[in-house]
């Protein structure tokens, strides 16, 4: 049997709940989407289990076959390796802003007046200056790498490092820098707690007194003179997709979260121009892009964020006018040849505009190849995929059915 390929489309949070009787998605107008359900066979989906509301980033882990119930220990560690830290098993890692405070006295006398100082977008410099602050006294090293803007990640490493400790992110404006404390009487949380209080102090006075501050102070913006620490995470390195799976894998994303997924999981990451992971994303450029990933990769993530920021935003005709942009590119998904390459389309978790959050209620599902038992389900949307063939699966299932499909599955016995 020769393998075949996967094209997995995951529109973040594209489902809802009805607002009398009606959802973005059942009202919008989708014709390409609704002929790949007709040819397909359909379902609904539990990400990660029923009942759970999922993060983008857990039910990521969960559709590619990772238990995020054993390997996910918190934002820090996504954005760590989506800021390119080969990670180490037993490292902590933070996400990081550069923050500005004011006032006098050590760092956690001061009050934090802006999260992201000022929206600062080049820190190179910083982050160099800040590398060179010396961890040996507590047994620890640190690696510090910028991401997007205002943003980073740090990684403490040592054989003391415990992640029994809290952030020194006070999460609001007007407030004090708080100080990291261990959560357990254990020796290591003490020392990681004191290491990071003094990597605080002595990050402060590198960045209070750096040049690039200095200019931007004449300039009259604001300095950025802190780090604020948050989603403390103990590293689990996991197996990557291609070990696991003997299959070469694709992230196309513009959100900084999920290309942390894809490194965490060995994906290649494929940059698209234009595409923000946001409302303005360039969606051609993206389906395009996931076409050509299929001559170089078995197995293509083609992720699609702004439907998610209309659910968070409770814009009901804004997500419908998006779902209706998606499905005009989807158009371009009819040259592919279904027999040679299983598309899937579903969503991580539904954003429902009433609760403009995550819910548990599950995505729906579709999966269009040669072979697969066609049902009567005649168009893509949450309110009537139960009836399909698939009925309702879990996100850990997704995968291991594709991968049947695709004859890339081992009999099990004789
Ligand atoms: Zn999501
Ligand atoms: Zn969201």
């Amino acid at each position: 049997m020769i393998p075949k390929k996967i094209l997995f489309i995951i529109i973040d949070g594209v489902s809802d709940r009805p607002i009398n009787g009606k959802t973005p998605l059942d009202s919008a107008s989708t014709p390409n989407l609704d002929n790949f359900a007709k040819i397909g066979i359909n379902g609904i989906m539990d990400t990660i289990a029923p009942g759970i509301r999922p993060g983008s980033d857990t039910s990521h882990l969960a559709l590619f076959g990772y238990d995020p119930y054993e390997c996910y220990s918190g934002r820090g560690p996504i954005e760590a390796a989506g800021a390119g830290i080969k990670l180490k098993d037993g490292d902590l890692a933070f996400r990081v802003n550069f923050g500005t405070v004011e006032g006098r006295g050590s760092v956690f006398d001061k009050i934090v007046v802006d999260r992201r100082a000022g929206r600062i977008d080049d820190t190179d410099d910083l982050v160099e200056a800040v590398r060179k602050i010396d961890l040996s006294r507590f047994g620890m090293s640190f690696i510090f790498e910028r991401g997007s803007g205002h943003r980073g990640a740090i990684v403490f490493r040592g054989d003391n490092v415990s992640d029994k400790v809290t952030g020194t992110d006070p999460k609001e404006m007007g407030l004090k820098v708080k100080r990291s404390k261990p959560l357990d009487d254990s020796e290591e949380a003490k020392i990681t707690a004191e290491a990071i209080n003094y990597f605080m102090e002595e990050a402060h006075k590198i960045l209070e007194s750096h040049p690039k501050n200095q200019e931007r102070e004449l300039k009259g913006l604001l300095k950025a003179n802190v780090l604020l620490l948050r989603g403390a995470g103990k590293v689990k390195k996991v197996q990557s997709f291609e070990e696991r799976f003997g299959m070469k894998l694709a992230f196309i994303t513009g959100t900084t979260l999920i290309k942390g997924i894809g490194k965490f999981i060995g994906a290649d990451l494929i940059d698209v121009k234009g595409a923000t992971g946001n409302k303005k994303t360039n969606l051609r450029g993206k389906f395009s892009a996931a076409v050509n990933a299929l001559e170089t990769h078995d197995i293509v993530l083609l992720h699609i964020k702004a439907t998610d920021e209309f659910g968070h935003d409770g814009d009901f005709e804004g997500k419908k006018g998006f779902i209706q942009k998606i499905d005009a590119e989807v158009e371009s998904l009819k040259v592919l040849d279904f027999s040679e390459v299983c598309l899937i389309v579903t969503a991580d978790h539904s954003t429902p505009i009433s609760v403009r959050d995550h819910t548990a209620d599950p995505v729906p599902v579709m999966i269009v190849h040669e072979g697969v038992r066609v049902d009567d389900v005649d168009r893509f949307s949450e309110l009537v995929a139960y009836k399909g063939g698939l009925c309702r699966i879990r996100g850990k299932d997704l995968l291991h059915i594709a991968l049947d499909l695709t004859n890339r599955v081992k009999k099990f016995g004789a």
